[in-house]
């Protein structure tokens, strides 16, 4: 378990790479992070998922003296990462709760008996003054901290253990550390730098780019009908994962696509572990196997040929969008990230967030993250550049494989009916859904618009010339760009927000896109 000093770094890690983990070839910039540890340096990783960040630290606790010591929130994980590295013949343990006290006694001797190479812990475990002494009266190789950005306030897996580990460089002054993650936007990076590497560290970003994976996100009309004509046109017979909000939904929609010939499972945190495992097993083992899930599904799914993931609901964020659309096109071959989302969708996000009672901070940060995530969809340039962007990465012009730049977006100045929109929201008092205050601007009256008066409004029927569609269509992007907030009582009406103030008084001018309409499934009901 050490490197005889004549021995050539390089060499000492192939050697190890291959004769334990049975690799080739390092990937990306894992020997150069590698080296940064056993140098003694720190480093910070920013390293999507899949990418191979644990041989980033796993190689250095074999290749320097001493015990290794890794942080980890992810419990369930942890143990999956301990049976792998034994499977290699790496002496690794973990020690969380889920241990009884004997087994975590055996552990802790041997680790006092310097028997171990890795030990995995929780930040509550590892925080407690009995696991840092013990540790102190070892020899500490190096510290590696994942899911680093659980130190961000900013991030939506804050962990306020996180915040602590700075005891870590204090008590440890010469263990290098070494702080990973898959999901940092600019802030978070800096948080992870100022909390957890406040002395410094060499920072290694890899691409976060899928360039197999052709993202597009269309207009929602039947998602049903929509996903499965997506399916027909290019992936039948193929293995992909829907994701959709409730449960029900999963059911609903795995039955129907099996009624039309496709084979789906569901799979949700409430259906039985045994039907749950089944068809993970299926998914895993089949080929063009349909897994119509909620987000239960994924972690830890290493399938390299899943052509297509799909979302019939919005993901909760950018980066759950980037967690889940990268299950698609693991083995480099293309593969779709496919969506469809609509008025609804844009109005139950905004509602989500007037609900939500989380502190300020975070409720800021709430808000921003749903606001990217907004813009994504409605982006009307390449959605790769907005994707990247996120993760502070430029993507040079345009990526030629999105659907805007497969087939861009028309936009139109819509300054004037947005204004309508606007001021006919103003008008019947802040506390109407889209529907109503549709029929208020295209004049169309009903028992309850009437009862109301407000066919008497100054708005009413101001908007004859427009479609209802079109009208939906600046609502949502109203609400999308946030001119239009949601009612925090969540009876369903709009209010007017902020932002709307210049375009009311006329100091700004709105492009929105032209929805492309899809192919609509009511005309063949109409038909048939
Ligand atoms: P991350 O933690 O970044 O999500 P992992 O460390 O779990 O990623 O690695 C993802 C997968 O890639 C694992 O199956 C791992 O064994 C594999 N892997 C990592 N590095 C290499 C490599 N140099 N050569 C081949 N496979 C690798
Ligand atoms: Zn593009």
């Amino acid at each position: 378990n050490s490197v005889a000093p004549e021995m050539d770094f390089e060499q000492a890690a192939h050697r190890t790479l291959q004769d334990v983990f049975g690799y080739e070839h390092f990937r990306g910039r894992q020997l150069e992070i590698i080296r940064s540890l056993v140098e003694g340096r720190n480093a910070l990783v920013l390293m999507p998922t899949g990418g191979g960040k644990s041989l980033c630290y796993q190689i250095p606790a074999l290749l320097r003296p001493g015990l290794a010591v890794v942080v980890s929130p992810l419990i369930a994980l942890m143990r999956d990462q301990v049976e792998a590295l034994q499977h290699n013949g790496v002496r690794a343990a973990y020690l969380n709760s889920s241990l009884d006290p004997a087994a975590q006694r055996e552990i802790e001797q041997s680790v006092a008996a310097g028997e171990l190479d890795l030990l995995y812990v929780a930040p509550e475990r590892l925080l407690g003054e009995s696991t840092l002494g013990l540790l102190q009266g070892v020899t500490v190789s190096l510290f590696a901290i994942d899911e680093a950005h659980c130190v961000s306030q900013w991030g939506h897996d804050f962990r306020p253990e996180y915040m602590k580990l700075d005891v870590l460089r204090q008590r440890f002054p010469d263990v290098p550390r070494i702080a990973l993650t898959a999901t940092a936007d600019n802030r978070t990076r800096e948080e992870i730098r100022r909390q957890l590497l406040p002395d410094g560290a060499e920072t290694y970003i890899a691409s976060f780019d899928r360039p197999n994976i052709r993202y597009s996100v269309g207009l929602k009309g039947n998602a049903k009908n929509q996903l499965l004509a997506f399916i027909r046109k290019g992936h039948e017979g193929e293995s992909g994962i829907v994701y959709c909000m409730s449960r029900k939904r999963t059911e609903s929609t795995a039955e129907w696509l099996n009624s039309q010939g496709v084979p789906a499972v569901a799979y949700h945190a409430g259906l039985d572990q045994q039907t749950r495992q089944h068809h993970q097993q299926r998914f895993l083992h089949e080929d063009g196997l349909v897994v119509v899930a909620t987000v239960a599904f994924g972690m830890g799914i290493d399938k390299p040929d899943v052509r297509f993931v799909a979302h019939l609901d919005l993901p909760k964020s950018i980066e759950a969008y980037y967690q889940e659309t990268g299950r698609a096109g693991r083995d480099g071959d293309p593969a779709d990230a496919w969506m469809v989302y609509g008025l609804q969708d844009v109005y139950q996000v905004r509602q989500m967030l007037a609900a939500s009672n989380a502190e300020a901070i975070q409720q800021k940060a709430e808000r921003e993250r749903l606001e990217a995530l907004l813009s994504f969809c409605e982006a009307t340039g390449c959605r790769r550049q907005v994707l990247l962007r996120y993760f502070g990465e430029e993507h040079e012009g345009n990526c030629g494989n999105c659907d805007n730049c497969l087939q861009p977006p028309r936009t139109w100045d819509a300054t004037e009916p947005a204004r309508k929109a606007l001021s006919c929201v103003y008008r019947t008092g802040q506390r109407f859904g889209a529907a109503h205050v549709t029929d208020v601007l295209m004049g169309k009256t009903n028992d309850r618009l009437s009862r109301l008066r407000h066919d008497q409004l100054s708005t009413f029927g101001i908007g004859a010339d427009l479609s209802k569609q079109a009208w939906h269509s600046i609502l949502r992007q109203l609400l999308a760009h946030g001119h239009l907030q949601s009612d925090p009582e969540g009876h369903g009406g709009l209010q007017l927000a902020p932002r709307c103030r210049e375009l009311l008084r006329g100091e700004q001018a709105l492009e929105l896109r032209e929805d492309i309409l899809p192919t609509s499934s009511k005309r063949k009901a109409a038909a048939g």
